[in-house]
């Protein structure tokens, strides 16, 4: 088939490895989709590994809702956390003993050092250097220490992270499939830490690690990691192991070309899929992100993407995200279907069990006839809500305390390690009290961002049954209707809002 040579002939074997730290962002399931289609147009194997080395960020709920999102859009992968494999396992927080032994090689090997510094003597560290107009970064005080002495303190119990050696002078060159070779001066890598002062594991060590012990030929990863692939592949010499061949995709960007950012753009693919787009659209439209089919078609499969994949006519230009086309190209896919097809994709969408049953609670008390549920459950399969800034008007609010009050939820909001109704409660409540504004008066824009109407179902309720994606984007979509936040005013508001505690339920 094609080009790219394979290290050593071994089979191909590519791999996405999510961190579960939010929502099932669309970056991840592109760059899922280019790892499958190079590994399948090979005759390879695409694997999934959850990268929870960052304990205080991962949570099990985004895990499920990254793994379902892949599912969902039609990405599937021979091994991975729920489905085993000969590598498991494959959560990289099961596997901190094998880390730990990687790192005392290094230790042992003289290529990684104990450092004993503590927080505040880094703290001012970074300070003298900014104070001098250096870049921060780590000044190797104790890379050279001797093994008796870093022995001695460590025995001691004197906390330490371990460290791994970087050469100061020169420059790294790396290789990446679509840029060939790149150059970075040693002196911008910094003598990473390895191993935390738990004993856990960053993400640098475990991913080369596993990279290695799972077999990966072929890291296709977004373009932000490509200063990191120094570091990676000095780790790869100093184990005396062979580096995967790199690729660096280039970053999806908003209409305006800045990186994709869910405040000009909805970025969870839940979302796409609680408004309606199909799965199959959704990867068609990931797959022509810097990338077209040799024959230019616009609509195609992923089987008609494998069949012609070639990694190289991935174009580096920043690849735009936009949902007017998406939605142009779900369309495409729409008219292709028969009646009953659509028929059945309708009735698909929408008929989740759970969701439903919520739904009936809320609006049992409200209807008499079942044909009421379609105008007291429309608003929960609609994707924005038809409103403008008119429908906000209230009794004491006014316009710029709406706003506020909105942008500071969905700040607090989208901070939840889980989406509960008590949680969002508690946020809520938090908030009019943190304001000084009572519940019901705070409570009243809530719902015609959310349910475009004032009179609804319980608003806090409905936020929970759409889920976090759909309120999340509803609330950002009520700012902007209002009129939108300023940098200046967003980064006041960000500073008020940091200071406001975080409002959980107690459990
Ligand atoms: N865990 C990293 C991420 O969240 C993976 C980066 C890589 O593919 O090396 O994107």
């Amino acid at each position: 088939m094609t080009q790219q040579a394979q290290p050593n002939n071994r089979p191909v074997r590519t791999r996405i490895a999510p961190s579960p730290t939010g929502f099932p962002h669309v970056g991840t399931a592109y760059i899922a989709l280019f790892n499958l289609a190079f590994a399948k147009a090979h005759g390879g194997e695409f694997i999934l590994r959850i990268e929870d080395t960052d304990q205080t960020r991962s949570t099990e709920q985004s895990e499920k809702m990254i793994l379902d999102a892949l599912r969902w859009v039609g990405l599937d992968w021979a091994e991975g956390p729920d489905v085993g494999g000969a590598h498991a396992p494959y959560r990289q927080s099961e596997r901190s003993d094998i880390y730990k032994k990687y790192a005392q090689e290094l230790l042992d090997k003289g290529h990684a050092f104990r450092c004993f510094c503590t927080p505040e003597e880094l703290d001012a560290m970074r300070a003298e250097q900014m104070a001098r107009g250096e870049n921060p970064h780590y000044d190797g005080r104790y890379a050279d220490l001797s093994r008796e002495e870093s022995d001695k303190l460590a025995s001691e119990g004197k906390p330490f992270v371990i460290r791994m050696k970087v050469p100061t002078e020169g420059v790294c060159k790396v290789q990446d499939m679509l840029r060939g070779e790149v150059e970075i001066p040693w002196e911008q890598v910094d003598m990473q830490v390895l191993l935390k002062t738990d004993g856990l594991p960053t993400y640098h060590l475990a991913n080369v690690v596993d990279d290695h012990l799972m077999k990966i030929t072929h890291v296709i990863r977004g373009e932000e990691w490509l200063n990191s692939a120094p570091k990676h592949q000095l780790l790869y010499d100093y184990f005396g192991w062979e580096m995967p061949v790199l690729c660096h995709m280039p970053l999806l960007r908003n209409p305006d070309k800045s990186k994709l950012s869910k405040r000009k753009n909805p970025t969870s693919i839940t979302y796409y899929r609680d408004a309606g787009v199909l799965p199959e659209a959704l990867l068609n439209y990931l797959g022509r992100m810097g990338y077209s089919l040799p024959s230019e078609q616009e609509k195609f499969t992923l089987d008609e993407m494998i069949a012609s994949f070639d990694i190289t006519r991935v174009s580096l230009g920043g690849p735009i995200f936009d949902i007017e086309k998406l939605n142009w190209l779900n369309a495409e896919w729409l008219k292709e279907m028969t009646p009953e097809q659509l028929k059945n994709a309708i009735l698909n969408w929408a008929n989740d069990s759970d969701k439903l049953t919520a739904i009936a609670a809320a609006i049992q008390p409200r209807i008499h006839l079942l044909s009421d549920a379609v105008n007291w459950a429309g608003f929960y399969f609609q994707n924005l809500p038809e409103i403008n800034a008119d429908d906000f008007a209230h009794k004491s609010l006014s316009q710029e305390q709406i706003i506020e009050i909105l942008q500071i939820a969905t700040w607090k909001l989208e901070a939840l390690p889980v989406w509960s109704e008590e949680n969002i409660y508690a946020t809520l409540k938090g908030l009019s009290g943190a304001m000084d504004i009572k519940l019901r008066d705070l409570m009243q824009p809530f719902f015609i961002a959310i349910a475009g109407s004032s009179s609804s179902t319980p608003v806090m309720n409905s936020m929970y049954v759409i889920g976090a994606d759909m309120t999340l984007t509803r609330l950002r979509h009520a700012v902007e209707v209002l009129g939108g936040l300023g940098k200046k005013k967003l980064k006041k508001l960000e500073k008020t809002a940091n200071e406001l505690p975080d409002f959980l339920a107690e459990s």
